[in-house]
């Protein structure tokens, strides 16, 4: 890192240099008096240090964003888009364990994957079922996107929770900092955003329709297994 950076003021020392070393002897030479010759030399040292300084935040701006490449460096909104389903279903069921240990209140959390932006109504009574189903009073929904002003309506007359990326990015953002690195490296790690087959659970490939020429995720088992992903968030590139 600091071998990296390491150009970027070397460069602003020598511009610095360089200005002085054609403008100091000009500044001596041209006025014919001595004031004439310190103000002209004063000048060219402020010239030179003003430019160093635009020079050096120039050389910063540009490194910034070379620093993390693949975003994937610190939690953003757009890494947790990133993530295939299961990765996300797996951060969540850390946070939860990190967060809140073995004393939680039981409740049903569900995850919505990547590929949905707006949650609707529909996984929000999914949630209902399941939480009657198993008995349990809450429920919490968890998405990266957001959710519809349906859900939410329906959502407060229930014990149900809704949790939406933004949200969850500062649940984790109040974790102590090195439990927050630990579940980014979870969630980072390997290949983290080709989605996982639902029902080989195998990770699957990108393919091309034949007739719309459309990119797709399709299962390694096909024609065995016939499940795909289409028009997700994280379209094969
Ligand atoms: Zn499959």
């Amino acid at each position: 890192m600091r071998e990296r950076l390491g150009s970027g003021p070397r460069i602003v020392r020598a511009l610095f240099a360089a200005i002085l070393a054609l403008g100091v002897p000009i500044a001596i030479a041209l006025p014919t008096d001595l004031n004439g010759k310190v103000y002209a030399s004063g000048a060219v040292v402020l010239i030179a240090a003003a430019a160093a300084i635009l020079a050096a935040a120039l050389v910063r701006r540009r490194k910034e964003p070379a620093e993390d490449p693949s975003g994937t460096g610190r939690w953003s909104l757009e890494l947790l888009r990133r993530l295939e389903w299961r990765r996300f279903e797996e951060l969540c069921a850390a946070y939860y364990e990190v967060a809140e240990g073995a004393d939680k209140p039981p409740s049903v959390v569900q995850c919505k994957p990547s590929s949905v932006y707006t949650v609707g109504i529909k996984p929000v009574r999914e949630l209902r079922a399941a939480m009657a189903a198993a008995g349990v009073p809450q429920g919490v929904l968890l998405a990266c996107g957001t959710f519809t002003s349906e859900a939410k309506e329906f959502s407060r007359g229930e014990s149900i929770r809704l949790i939406d990326g933004g949200e969850l990015l500062r649940k984790i953002g109040a974790l102590a900092p090195e439990q927050g690195q630990a579940l980014l490296k979870l969630a980072t790690a390997g290949d983290f955003s080709t989605p996982t087959c639902p029902a080989c659970g195998i990770k699957m490939t990108a393919r091309t329709s034949s007739t719309e020429g459309r990119k797709f995720w399709g299962c390694l088992n096909y024609p065995r297994c016939k499940r795909t992903f289409f028009g997700a968030s994280n379209a094969p590139a």
